[in-house]
């Protein structure tokens, strides 16, 4: 997609075209109308592989901003472009949401948004329909205060976040030929800047064993007895696992045990465990996998199998997409000159240095940066401790800060600022 470079742009120095200040105005002139669009898209539920509706809602607000261009590609992402210039970059928001949970713990009809007390509730304000609608607004912004003219900006609504995350990015970057030299994920961060998380994966491990009839077991030879001695040294092997400074510890831990037998008077002929693993700095998926064989062989039992579990659920387009259950780990070096100019567009639009620190859960970054190292960082609208959390609510004086930063931060890499 990209374009041959050209440099002449930059050759006379033009004097700043905008000010940061403007920017933060025409924001929170949009601030109402930015809420909104947020309400139009929490209205409509929008669960993993479910999300076609909200996709029109979105096409629909894209159209009447006068995007350059609008796709929605074979796994249901929305991809809408401004700009056409030699360089890439993408913001990314997941258009997808949880399920309400248990319904008795909210105070209010969770797909019937509303602003009250200076902040907008409902399903996705938070995690992350606010960074979708904000995107969305800052590119309207661009395009108003001419902030962008050496960047081709893909705005990017994408789908089965919360099933497998990364997924939808994978596709964006196999399958529709987008080359980003940057992307912005703006999942919420409560106006932090964000610069990597923990990765994951999911691992079974599976023991056969031999039934027999349960009144004679010395017969046999019982799966549970040999899962059991596997888990006990997974458990030791949590605590030998390495910590990192800025990512925090690598763990693993058991969710879920299963055996099989003939019947409750038999011995079990085979069972399996299924691990949560978190991947801090340096370690990959071979030496995860190595790690749990290892413990396998502790234990007494070389010849456990060990999978590393496969989604394969289809989008709301009907496609399959297989992928592993594995979920790099991802950090921006602290040093990156995109950092560099992030930091300086917040502190200029938003007077203050922002606080650079790390998501708690795991984002499409995982993709972005984890399997195909390109520069990635995230700044979003509202509390992530208030994501998948019942009455979800998200500061409306957010909304028109994000939209700011995300112009702002255009603005520098162009150098109008
Ligand atoms: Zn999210």
């Amino acid at each position: 997609m990209a374009k041959n470079v050209s440099k002449k742009v930059s050759s006379k120095q033009a004097p700043p075209a905008v000010s940061y200040a403007a920017i933060r105005q025409r924001a929170k002139e949009l601030e109402a109308d930015t809420a909104r669009f947020l309400t139009d898209l929490v209205r409509v539920p929008s669960f993993s592989s479910k999300e076609r509706e909200v996709i029109a809602v979105i096409r629909r607000e894209m159209e009447q901003i006068g995007f350059d261009e609008i796709r929605v590609d074979g796994l249901g992402n929305i991809l809408g472009r401004i700009g056409s210039g030699p360089r890439v970059i993408a913001f990314d928001g997941h258009v997808d949401v949880v399920y309400p949970g248990d319904r008795s713990q909210w105070s209010f009809d969770p797909f019937a948004p509303k602003v009250e007390d200076g902040r907008l509730w409902g399903r996705g304000a938070v995690d992350q329909k606010g960074g979708v609608a904000t995107m969305i607004h800052a590119a309207k912004l661009i395009k108003e205060l001419g902030l962008n003219d050496q960047f081709t900006l893909w705005f990017t609504g994408t789908v089965m976040e919360e099933d497998c995350d990364g997924l939808c990015w994978q596709y964006i970057l196999n399958e529709d030929g987008l080359k980003p030299e940057l992307v912005v994920i703006t999942e919420p961060t409560n106006l932090n800047l964000y610069r990597g998380h923990r990765g994951r994966m999911e691992i079974r491990v599976e023991v056969k064993g031999r039934s027999c009839h349960g009144s004679a077991p010395e017969r046999g030879d019982n799966a549970i007895y040999k899962i059991a001695r596997i888990a006990l040294e997974i458990e030791k092997l949590n605590e030998r696992l390495r910590g990192d400074p800025f990512l925090g510890k690598g763990t693993v831990t058991i969710s879920e045990v299963k055996s099989t037998s003939p019947s409750q008077c038999a011995v079990a002929d085979g069972a399996s465990l299924h691990l949560d693993r978190r991947l801090t700095a340096g370690e990959t998926k071979e030496s995860a996998v190595a790690e749990v064989r290892d413990a396998a062989k502790r234990a007494g039992y070389p010849d456990a199998t060990v999978i590393v579990l496969t989604y394969e659920e289809a989008a709301y387009t009907g496609k399959v997409y297989p992928t592993e259950k594995y979920y790099p780990t991802w950090a921006l070096d602290e040093a990156s000159p995109y950092l560099r100019d992030a930091v300086a567009a917040y502190a200029g639009v938003l007077g203050k240095p922002p606080l650079v620190d790390k998501w708690t859960f795991s984002t499409n970054g995982i993709a972005t940066a984890g399997m195909k190292g390109i520069p990635t960082f995230g700044l979003g609208p509202g509390n992530e401790v208030q994501a998948h959390a019942a009455n979800e609510a998200c500061p409306v004086e957010h909304l028109s800060a994000a939209v700011a930063f995300y112009a702002a931060l255009v603005a520098k890499l162009n150098g109008k600022v």
